[in-house]
């Protein structure tokens, strides 16, 4: 019985707490003293601060990724496509596309959890703009690999370039000789 009143008073108790903070956003927006989003940012001239735990563009080392699957077996919404194919004289796959379909993309980050090798992260990058929906579809593997890990920020010009790369980055069997 004492859990049952425990259980209630923390059912309320958190409701309020919700509502608290609710309540606190709602009366800031009537505050006349605050500022534009424009004078606590220059986006789009510098991005705009994101959270530690933002969860924006992915971040994926092609270098490292395995081609298991688990990712994409993992993604509620199937977005994740991975083409691969066998390495020659030796164990494992190599990666020829690792595609991610940001028109279905929600950003759960449940593919990131399960990698083995821990290459693919949640970025910071909030925008990537396109005027097709072809321009939302990104093939981490043709992109340079320091934009698709996250060191230079993931641009839609970079997305653009990248749909002219025949062959994945990393090189290797998938790549012509010569
Ligand atoms: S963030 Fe979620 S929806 Fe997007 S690719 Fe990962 S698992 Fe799929
Ligand atoms: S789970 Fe990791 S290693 Fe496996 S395919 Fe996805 S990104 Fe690559």
């Amino acid at each position: 019985m004492a859990d049952w009143w425990k259980n209630l008073y923390r059912a309320i108790s958190t409701v309020f707490q919700g509502l608290l903070v609710t309540l606190r956003v709602w009366k800031s927006t009537y505050d006349s003293s605050r500022k534009t989003f424009t004078e606590h940012f220059e986006y789009p001239e510098l991005p705009a601060r994101v959270a530690p735990r933002y969860r924006g563009f992915h971040r994926f080392d092609v270098t490292t990724c395995i081609g298991c699957d688990q990712c994409a077996k993992a993604c509620p919404v199937d977005c994740i496509y991975i083409g691969k194919e066998r390495v020659e004289n030796g164990k494992g796959f190599r990666l020829t596309h690792f595609t991610i379909d940001y028109t279905k993309c929600m950003f759960c980050a449940l593919c990131v959890e399960p990698c083995p090798v821990d290459c693919i992260f949640m970025g910071g990058t909030l925008d990537l703009s396109s005027y097709s929906r072809d321009g939302a579809l990104v093939d981490y593997s043709r992109l340079p690999i320091d934009v698709a890990w996250g060191r230079a920020t993931l641009n839609p010009t970079a997305v653009a370039e990248s749909k002219a790369v025949l062959f994945p980055v990393h090189g290797g069997p998938s790549q012509p000789e010569g």
